[in-house]
């Protein structure tokens, strides 16, 4: 009787399975994303290095990297990576696995953004801005609500800002809930 061996997946293999994440193993090193990013002076990786390092099994290291979370996606990488591997997309489907893994960096409040973000559209469809900022505060540092709270009411005196949620239709809610699933299908954060 023939028994399958179960064993887990690689780092590797978890981020090809994410959509954006299979060109990691068409990298050649060249170090073009990394000359051509903006942001990686800022990045405890650079994006050459953190692929590098998920191909040689880096778990911890690479999904608690800030690197992903400091990614601006204006996608200068992806334009000129000789390879076609699309680094923007990769550094995503990082974020989305540190996610699903509870690794993400501590520095960054960006994962709690794209949660507060996230929450409203799947909730109401729709992000009004003084409700997501204000959850967004009170997931990540309730003590800066209050110091933002001037700005917030002077954006408000000056009709910068709504304090208005806008609804969708039903029908526009049926689609909008239809491609959300989809993305969770496909590896999304939810
Ligand atoms: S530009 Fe492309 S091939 Fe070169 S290191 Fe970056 S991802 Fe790899
Ligand atoms: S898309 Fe992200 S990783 Fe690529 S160059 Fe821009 S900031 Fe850097």
């Amino acid at each position: 009787m023939e028994t399958k061996v179960q064993r887990s997946k690689t780092l590797v293999e978890e981020i090809c399975a994410i959509p954006g994440g299979e060109g990691i193993l068409d990298c050649i090193q060249c170090g073009t994303c990394s000359a051509s990013c903006p942001n990686a002076s800022r990045m405890d990786h650079t994006p050459r290095m953190l692929i590098a390092m998920a191909r040689a099994g880096m778990r911890e290291e690479v999904l608690s990297s800030n690197a992903m979370w400091f990614c601006a996606s204006c996608y200068l990488c992806t334009v000129r990576c000789p390879r076609d591997i699309k680094p923007t997309e990769l550094m995503h489907a990082l974020e989305c696995l540190a996610v699903r893994q509870s690794l993400s960096n501590e520095r960054t409040r960006t994962p709690i953004m794209y949660r507060s973000f996230s929450d409203f559209v799947y909730s109401i469809g729709s992000v009004p801005e003084v409700g997501f900022m204000t959850w967004f505060y009170l997931l990540s540092n309730p003590l800066r609500a209050l110091k933002m709270a001037p700005l917030a009411l002077s954006l408000l005196k000056h009709g910068r800002m709504s304090i208005k949620a806008r609804r969708l239709k039903p029908e526009a809610e049926r689609q909008l809930r239809a491609i959300l699933d989809k993305a969770e299908v496909l590896g999304g954060m939810s």
